[in-house]
């Protein structure tokens, strides 16, 4: 477990870029081969998607300067006796394990929060507007999203104590299953087999669906368990995936300027 920990914490910075950009290529070649949609994605729409994961970079670069993890290092040496895994006292292998999956429900409750409260949907309703979901989709957040965001991730590294290295495997696996949950990729049967286990294009594709039936289903982020405990699993769309209105009906512009002005322009409805 310690050299694992090491290892996160040594390569870091090669470890986030070299899966991220590793991952895209992949998934590009695999939405050219096969496609699960026909769709064509403008260069112009693709570099919108990717300037919000740039400008989400630095945004949350100068927001929280050391990242996560000099955050929860920088608290943890301040406070060593605060915090969930410290009072648990679990061996090293399973703190790990458990943190990863509490920050992986955290996040599904964020993500259903941000449907559910008016001010949060302004802010996500940036994601939902993008009506060529494609593996470039996977970055394009609202920083507004993208700094709530990471308050949310800061309270509850810092509560939970999660050791550096976990938090580092988890926005890994964060940006790894952000871009393969928005990509247009029909990986067949497998996605079914999948999604016993993880979500998949086809799982949060139907959440992209303009029907607020199918909107408000499939919230899970990496694992697909808490959307079937918590009672918002959608297995198919009533129409086909190939056929299903993606985007919002308020929102035909989906360009990076337009997008960023969203959440700051009167009354939207709700999904
Ligand atoms: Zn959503
Ligand atoms: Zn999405």
């Amino acid at each position: 477990m310690t050299s694992v920990s090491e290892f996160l914490t040594t390569h870091e910075g090669a470890l986030r870029s070299g899966v991220f950009l590793g991952l895209l290529i992949l998934l590009l070649a695999l939405e050219r081969l096969r496609p699960r949609r026909e769709q064509h994605v403008s260069a112009r729409h693709f570099a919108s998607n990717l300037a919000f994961g740039v400008l989400n970079a630095l945004i949350l670069r100068v927001a929280l300067p050391g990242g996560l993890v000099l955050l929860a290092i920088g608290f943890q040496t301040a406070y060593p006796t605060i915090g969930l895994m410290v009072w648990l006292d679990l061996p090293k292998g399973l703190a790990f394990l458990v943190c990863l999956v509490l920050l992986d429900l955290l996040l599904y409750w964020q993500h259903r929060l941000f449907h559910q409260i008016e001010f949060f949907w302004k802010f996500h309703s940036a994601h939902h507007g993008d009506r060529n979901l494609n593996v470039s989709s996977g970055v394009r957040f609202h920083p507004g999203e993208a700094l709530i965001s990471l308050v949310v991730k800061a309270l509850a590294i810092v509560a939970l104590g999660v050791p550096a290295a976990a938090i580092i495997l988890f926005e890994v696996l964060l940006s790894a299953a952000a871009l393969f949950n928005h990509a247009n990729w029909s990986l067949g049967r497998l996605d079914g087999v999948l999604q016993k286990l993880i979500v998949t294009p086809d799982m949060h594709r139907l959440h992209h669906s303009r029907l607020e039936s199918e909107s408000r289903k499939n919230y899970g982020f990496f694992l697909s368990g808490w959307d079937y405990l918590f009672g918002s699993y959608k297995n198919q769309p009533d129409t086909p995936h190939k056929n299903i209105a993606l985007g919002l009906e308020d929102m035909p512009e989906d360009g990076f300027a337009p997008t960023l002005q969203r959440p700051f322009k009167p009354s939207l409805p709700k999904s």
